[in-house]
C-alpha cells in the first residue's frame, strides 16, 4: 500500500507507469534527504543503463505536475526533489557556510496567517529555502 500510493495516483490520473518512471519515483522516495535530478539519473542508470537524461528531467517535471514530488533551490545550483509523502518542510540555508537547518511547516503558520489577513492572499508554502546568515556565521563576526 505505501509503496504503491504515488503509483496508483498516476495512472488513475491516465498516465502510464513505465519501468523508468518507476524507477525515478523510487529513487526519490528511497532517498532520505533531498535528491537532485542527476542523483536520480545516476541511481536509475544503475538499473537501466540507457535511460537517458532528458527523460529522468521530463519525469520529475511530470511528477512536479502531478503534486506528487516538491522541488527547492538551496543555494548550490542545484533543484533538490523530495517525495510529498515526506510532508511539507522548509529550510534556512546559509549564504556563507552552506549549511542548511531543516524547518518545520508549521514555523511559516504565522507568516501564511498573515498574508492571508492583510493580503487575502493563499500561500502555496511547500517547500521553502530561505537564505540568511546562520548562528555559527553571525557569532564569527564577532559582533
Ligand atoms: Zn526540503
Ligand atoms: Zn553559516
Amino acid at each position: 500500500m505505501k509503496d504503491h500510493g504515488i503509483s496508483d495516483e498516476i495512472t488513475s490520473k491516465g498516465y502510464r507507469l513505465t519501468p523508468q518512471r518507476m524507477m525515478i519515483l523510487e529513487a526519490i522516495e528511497g532517498s532520505d534527504d533531498h535528491i537532485s535530478a542527476e542523483d536520480v539519473y545516476t541511481r536509475v542508470r544503475k538499473v537501466y543503463p540507457h535511460i537517458n537524461v532528458s527523460t529522468v528531467y521530463r519525469t520529475l517535471e511530470l511528477l512536479k505536475e502531478l503534486g506528487m514530488v516538491t522541488e527547492t533551490r538551496l543555494g548550490d545550483g542545484l533543484v533538490r526533489y523530495h517525495s510529498i509523502k515526506k510532508g511539507h518542510h522548509h529550510h534556512l540555508v546559509c549564504n556563507r557556510c552552506g549549511r542548511v537547518i531543516d524547518l518545520p511547516e508549521e514555523a511559516l503558520n504565522p507568516l501564511k496567517e498573515k498574508l492571508k489577513s492583510d493580503y487575502g492572499f493563499e500561500t502555496d508554502l511547500k517547500h521553502l529555502a530561505i537564505f540568511g546568515i546562520c548562528s555559527e556565521c553571525r557569532g564569527k563576526e564577532g559582533g
